[in-house]
């Protein structure tokens, strides 16, 4: 008899499950679910379509026939509401119930609202959809003056969309740098000036108290909590992600930050696996769980999961350094591994525009940015992948061309 995997997501992780599960078992029954209503589309990509530099059809990864060339059942439009792991099925916003053997969570998250007064008027866009995308191009071509909130990797996504849609806007942050987790004044400053040069003006120790609406209901300004107004009619907001897992209340699947799962993308529960965004997984580099928030990790998640749902058991591991960059300026930009965690860091600036830092935890390197100059990414995801104690060694790895060999022969992982 055939397996059914019932897959909830058709983002990049649940799209690379059911694309592994098809070519490891030709027989198995293999649904796909979304509450989109398009098929898997490059999410890196929207963001050079909002920025009006992409057509439409590069973006789009799979057509609808991909799924039928793959006896893949798709089902668009269908928001899944509730699971129950003891019957083995899932139930749509419409009623209709699927029953699985194997299930996949790989419904990632939903951007988070700003808890401030007017923050759901009109003109004010969260980014996460193709179709957010398409309503920002649109705002955007007609607009002159914008407010972008949240000092992280989308926000400056949506700085980007302004600065190339020639729209002056104000960047308000709550701190005194951009993407202070990661990174130090002195590399902020790099980025500061990038924005600076394109148009937009960073404010720092800023953020916002409430929005005011013109009388049709669109947002015209934001009040910071100094009591500071910034003008503007296109506002943009990413200060991070509601994981999508209402659908699982009750359901018995631990849920922390994410959905719990182990190394091979496992839940709590039997037959329900987790993978892409949404799961809080056990990190085998760092010893610890961990959460990613890129494309790469949710596809390898995804292609994982699928390979343990069909061979029904801990076949393979999810072992994966993984990285993030951002094009928007003259400069490369990375970052690598988890370089908001660690113990200890070790930063150089190198010139005006290169500068790198590396966080170690336990005395081994677990993630790092590099602005610039993005020659030593592979020689530092290879020592977190070793797990070599390194982090005595700060001055070598802080040298421009870094030579593993001259690092003593600390330990490696078994
Ligand atoms: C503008 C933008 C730029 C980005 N840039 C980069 C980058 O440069 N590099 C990088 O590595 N990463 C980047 N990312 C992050 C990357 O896109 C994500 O890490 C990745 O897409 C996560 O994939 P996923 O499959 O886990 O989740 P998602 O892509 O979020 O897919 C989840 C899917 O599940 C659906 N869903 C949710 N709940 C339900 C439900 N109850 N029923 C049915 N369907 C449901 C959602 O609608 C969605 O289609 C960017 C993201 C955005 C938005």
């Amino acid at each position: 008899m055939s397996t059914s995997h019932v897959i909830v997501g058709d983002g990049i992780a649940g799209s690379s499950a059911a694309e592994t599960i098809r070519e490891q078992d030709p027989d198995a029954d293999v649904t796909v679910i979304t509450d989109e209503g398009e098929t898997l589309y490059n999410r890196i990509l929207i963001k050079e379509f909002a920025k009006g530099k992409l057509p439409e059809a590069p973006i789009s990864i799979h057509e609808p026939e991909w799924y039928e060339e793959r006896d893949i059942d798709l089902e668009l439009n269908t928001h899944v509401t509730e699971v129950d792991t003891d019957a083995h099925e899932i139930r749509t916003h419409s009623g209709d119930v699927y029953g699985y053997d194997k299930l996949l969570i790989a419904t990632g998250g939903t951007p988070a609202q700003l808890p401030v007064e007017n923050s759901d008027a009109d003109g004010i866009h969260h980014f996460w959809t193709f179709q957010d995308a398409r309503n920002i191009r649109e705002h955007a071509d007609d607009s002159e003056q914008g407010i972008i909130v949240g000092a992280g990797l989308l926000g400056i996504d949506l700085a980007a969309v302004c600065a190339a849609q020639d729209i002056e806007a104000n960047y308000l942050m709550r701190g005194n740098r951009w993407w202070r987790y990661a990174l130090s004044e002195e590399g902020a400053e790099i980025i500061h000036d990038a924005l600076e040069d394109h148009g937009v003006t960073p404010v720092f120790d800023s953020g916002v108290d409430h929005f005011e609406v013109d009388d049709d209901g669109h947002v015209e300004a934001a009040i910071d909590p100094n009591g500071e107004r910034f003008d503007g009619d296109f506002c943009g907001i990413a200060i991070g992600l509601d994981f999508n897992t209402e659908w699982l209340q009750g359901s018995g699947i631990e849920v922390e930050d994410g959905v719990v799962v182990d190394e091979y993308m496992q839940t709590n529960v039997e037959d329900v696996y987790a993978a892409g965004d949404i799961t809080e997984f056990h990190d085998t580099i760092i010893g610890e769980q961990a959460q990613n928030g890129a494309w790469g990790s949710a596809k390898e998640q995804g292609a994982t999961a699928g390979k343990n749902m069909v061979a029904d058991s801990e076949e393979d591991e999810f072992r994966w350094v993984s990285s993030y960059s951002i094009t928007h300026f003259d400069f490369p930009f990375l970052s690598f591994g988890h370089p908001t965690i660690g113990d200890e860091t070790a930063e150089r600036k190198y010139n005006e525009g290169e500068w790198r830092r590396l966080a170690f935890k336990n005395g081994q390197l677990v993630g790092g940015v590099l602005i610039g100059d993005l020659s030593q990414q592979s020689r530092f995801k290879q020592l977190i992948r070793e797990e070599r104690q390194v982090a005595d060694q700060k001055e070598l790895l802080l040298e421009e061309n870094v030579d593993l060999e001259k690092l003593e022969s600390a330990p490696q992982a078994e």
